[in-house]
């Protein structure tokens, strides 16, 4: 049976980041991804400014320009409660504008030649405390592993399998759009906040000659996603001149919602799989090749006798707070604090 140090599951940015970075630090890393190559991940494609410098600091690569999207360079437009009149463009804001399909496929390729096994088509569907199962089209396979990392997504196995806690999650829809729309948002990516469509966020982002819009609603609550999207739109058309054209894509997808798990015993979950992501803005592509350089590390020090979970949560405990900070404001808001909220943002603008 192959026997690796570190076995992950999930080739999305979370777990590519891992496998590269525990490649870095010297073990022998397995990747699994479900997928074929050139899969497609539902995404805004949105990164904020930093981002870029996370990936040249995490895996040692710099952005690349054939994974950006038009407009390439996004500022940050908000939309109150009360509509246009108070709306406005944050100062100072600049937002990377990517191919979501492309920008995995560049990351995958990174870790091809960076001396990590990947193996895409095959599906991990269980796990003993040192071997992996998983299935690649007839074949079946049982790999040992010393360390695993669960990077499978929002819906992740591995965490259902080592924790018996459900992961909350927002259900998030978007629909990619030929159509009318006021200029004001064409250069940005505009959030909308009001409570009748979203606890959390709707959006817009410009892509191409098309508009992406998007929300994020509670499992079970109404509106639903659809009567929700229905509300956004007439916003859209009352206040900026939106007019649909022709539906190119829609598709419904799921963000964590949640709490972090940072794993048990020798598993470790990163990215979505942990419940790091932004709730309010949906932002997790950092959150989850952070959360792989972290997982490398708490790895790295396990090797020289540390405890793993607790070297996992001491590195990562910045970004799991901010995201349980971020979850406990969202869950707090009515629309007078919406309101508040984009006032102070735009007035303070950021640098
Ligand atoms: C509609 C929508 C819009 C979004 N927009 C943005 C945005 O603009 N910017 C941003 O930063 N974030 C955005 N996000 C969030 C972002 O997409 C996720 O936070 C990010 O993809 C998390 O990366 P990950 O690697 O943890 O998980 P994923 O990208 O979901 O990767 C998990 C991988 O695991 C694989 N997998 C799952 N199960 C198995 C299995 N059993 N065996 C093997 N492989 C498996 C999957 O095929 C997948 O490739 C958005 C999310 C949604 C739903």
């Amino acid at each position: 049976m192959p026997e690796y140090d570190v076995v992950v599951v999930g080739g999305g940015p979370a777990g590519i980041s891992t496998a590269i970075n525990c490649s870095m630090l010297g073990m022998s890393v397995l990747l699994l991804e479900k997928d074929k190559p050139g899969r497609h991940k539902p995404c805004g494609g949105v990164l904020p400014w930093i981002t870029a410098e996370v990936i040249e600091d995490t895996i040692g690569e710099e952005l690349h320009a054939d994974v950006m999207k038009n407009p390439t360079e996004l500022g940050l437009f908000y939309v109150p409660p009360s509509g246009r009149n108070k709306s406005g463009r944050v100062s100072n804001y600049k937002i990377h504008n990517i191919d979501r399909d492309k920008f995995d496929a560049w990351l995958m390729k990174v870790a091809d030649t960076s001396n990590v096994d990947v193996l895409t088509g095959t599906r991990f569907t269980d796990l003993t405390d040192s071997e992996i199962h998983a299935v690649r089209g007839d074949e079946k396979i049982q790999v040992k592993y010393k360390y695993l990392v669960g990077a499978d997504g929002v819906r992740s196995k591995v965490r259902r399998l080592i924790s018996p806690e459900p992961a909350e999650v927002l259900i998030v829809g978007q629909e990619l759009l030929r159509c009318r729309y006021d200029d004001v948002l064409s250069d940005c990516f505009s959030g909308f906040f009001r409570n009748d469509l979203s606890i959390a966020y709707a959006y817009t982002i410009p892509k191409g000659e098309d508009l992406l819009i998007g929300l994020g609603v509670q499992p079970k609550s109404s509106p639903n996603i659809s009567e929700a999207m229905h509300l956004f739109k007439n916003w859209l058309t009352s206040d900026f001149s939106f007019e649909e054209k022709q539906l190119r894509t829609k598709e419904v997808w799921a963000i964590p919602f949640g709490f972090f798990a940072s794993g048990a015993k020798n598993t470790i979950l990163v990215g979505d799989a942990a419940g790091l992501c932004n709730p309010l803005s949906g932002e997790g592509i950092r959150l989850g090749i952070e959360s792989g350089e972290s997982a490398a590390a708490a790895i790295a020090r396990a090797e020289n006798g540390a405890d793993l979970q607790l070297s996992y949560r001491t590195e990562i405990g910045g970004l799991a707070n901010m995201v349980k900070g971020i979850h406990d404001f969202v869950l707090s808001l009515d629309d007078t604090d919406r309101e508040q909220f984009v006032s102070e943002e735009l007035a303070r603008g950021v640098v």
